[in-house]
């Protein structure tokens, strides 16, 4: 008889999980919390137009194609590749940098900031490819069994690259780049895992392997969601059944064993084996109601920043701001520093600008764009209070009507705003953290909470907050290493 499998979460991780499983002949069946599948990676419809809710872009598409072939499909939607891959502005210089995956190209838009910028690039992509060739297959693409276990994996690793763990990722940039514009711009990537780089390892320069050499970055044709829309189709017609605002609070035991799941309703669902794609260490808190991972545990640990995201739907085109954009002030460092835990910079704000509708027509009506802005922002743990969102909202719209020479203010038709709140209460995230655990030597490989459980045999954990981490290629990374672990326990049960 088939094993029946749980999946608590339609998150990136959840979907890829049940596609891998479901392709193994498992029995499947999702249980979400929301009225639509995706998590994080969600559309919002409204006004008339369709926005993505978080995730953007995507790297590591391999890991995509990888889960295709695993399951016997072809991908279920269109990728787009991104050359450049993002423009950069700077407050009071009306300069937008394009970023070129290309050295030479990009060499052109740094020649008056960097001397021998190609060469220099060059060099550190090199160093940087190293460090993810060296660890990508030993330690982020694997299961460990005990801390002995991600020791021993460690100890492969080339000592070469040992110095990166004491140097921090903003050091690393600055020894190989003197100039403020390139520093700043290339390190931009740490902000990609929730934290700044002044608090990020020099070992994720990786991420600018990735980002400008091993494989860019890519848009999904129609918008990112058509990645939910593609999987939950291809889950449907394997018979997966996806149940929708569900929210299991509670559990039943049995002899070491998870029996059922409750939700908040009261209704109780079995299954032989479950997959927890929400949060790893949220729901060992509240409901398994581990001590270890106690409401006053979890905020011992590290958590990525939280995210004030707006969605704008404008009754005019702006043919002149680019697809994906990064608006900079001119305090990069101090912001940086005080940006997780401090309010004190709204004021002058950071933020990253996608308009959804230039590759996208279909997300806005004729003659319209759909624009998504993410700002950084302290997470629940220090900012509670979000009442003055809507004056840190004008002074984005202010700051980008001024950064691109048109007032879009009386252009504005739609308007939603989610802050750390907004996106905690939603996706049950950890103080509104937008991506989860943070990515610190105490919180990564080994030492992440596990993708198996601690007591039950039959549980095991995907995504964001278990390994190896947070973006959407470690979730479809993730799903694979869950999927061996559940692969085992079964072999083991037979
Ligand atoms: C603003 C923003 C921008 C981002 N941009 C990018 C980007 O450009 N590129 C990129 O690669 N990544 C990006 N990310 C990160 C990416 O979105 C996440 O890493 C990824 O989507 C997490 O997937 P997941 O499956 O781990 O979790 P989730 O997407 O959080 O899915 C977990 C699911 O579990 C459900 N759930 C939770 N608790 C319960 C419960 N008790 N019962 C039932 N269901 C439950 C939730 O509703 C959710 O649907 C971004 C994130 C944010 C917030």
């Amino acid at each position: 008889m088939k094993q029946k499998v749980i999946i608590i979460g339609s998150g990136i991780g959840g979907l890829s999980t049940a596609l891998r499983l479901s392709q193994r002949g498992y029995e499947v069946e999702i249980l979400e919390k929301n009225a639509q599948a995706g998590g994080r990676l969600n559309q919002i419809k409204m006004d008339g137009f369709t926005y993505d809710t978080g995730p953007s872009f995507f790297s590591m598409s391999c890991e995509f194609q990888e889960l295709a072939r695993d399951c016997g499909i072809k991908l279920p939607f269109d990728i787009v590749e991104l050359d450049p891959l993002y423009a950069v502005n700077f407050s009071g210089n009306p300069k937008f940098f394009q970023i070129y995956k290309d050295p030479k190209q990009l060499a052109q838009e740094f020649e008056k900031f960097e001397p021998d910028f190609e060469q220099k690039m060059r060099n550190y992509l090199k160093k940087a490819s190293r460090v993810f060739n060296d660890t990508v297959d030993i330690v982020i693409k694997r299961n460990f069994d005990s801390i002995l276990d991600y020791i021993l994996a460690l100890m492969k690793v080339n000592p070469v690259h040992l110095p990166l763990l004491f140097r921090n990722f903003w050091q690393e940039v600055s020894l190989n780049f003197s100039s403020k514009e390139v520093r700043q711009i290339l390190s931009l990537v740490a902000f990609f895992l929730g934290r700044t780089p002044f608090d990020t390892m020099a070992v994720y320069t990786l991420l600018s392997y990735t980002e400008f050499q091993h494989d860019g970055y890519y848009n999904v044709k129609g918008g990112m969601y058509k990645i939910v829309e593609g999987f939950v189709s291809e889950l449907i017609n394997r018979g997966v059944k996806i149940n929708y605002n569900v929210e299991i609070v509670d559990f039943l035991p049995n002899n070491g064993k998870l029996q059922s799941v409750v939700d908040k309703d009261n209704r109780v669902w079995n299954g032989d084996i479950f997959v927890v794609n929400a949060d790893a260490a949220v729901f060992r808190s509240k409901v398994f109601k581990r001590k270890k991972y106690s409401e006053e545990n979890l905020a011992k640990m590290a958590w990525t920043m939280g995210y004030l995201t707006l969605y704008l739907g404008l009754k005019t085109k702006l043919p002149n701001v680019h697809h994906h954009n990064y608006f900079l002030g001119s305090n990069y460092e101090e912001y940086s520093k005080n940006i997780l835990t401090s309010d004190l910079q709204l004021e002058k704000p950071y933020y990253y600008v996608n308009v959804i509708s230039r590759s996208n027509p279909e997300c806005a009506p004729e003659g319209c764009e759909a624009l998504f802005f993410v700002c950084p922002v302290p997470n629940l743990l220090f900012k509670q209070d979000w009442s003055d969102k809507d004056k840190i909202v004008d002074s984005i719209i202010k700051d980008f009507s001024k950064r691109i020479g048109k007032d879009i203010e009386p252009d504005i038709i739609s308007k939603t705003v989610f802050t750390p709140i907004d996106w905690q209460n939603k996706f049950n995230l950890f103080k509104g953290s937008g991506l989860g655990l943070a990515h610190n030597f105490r919180q990564i490989g080994g030492l992440r909470p596990k993708n198996f459980d601690e007591e039950f045999s039959n549980v095991f954990y995907v995504g964001a907050s278990t390994v190896p981490g947070a973006g959407l290629p470690m979730g479809i990374i993730s799903s694979k290493l869950v999927t061996e672990r559940v692969e085992r326990y079964s072999k083991q049960t037979i």
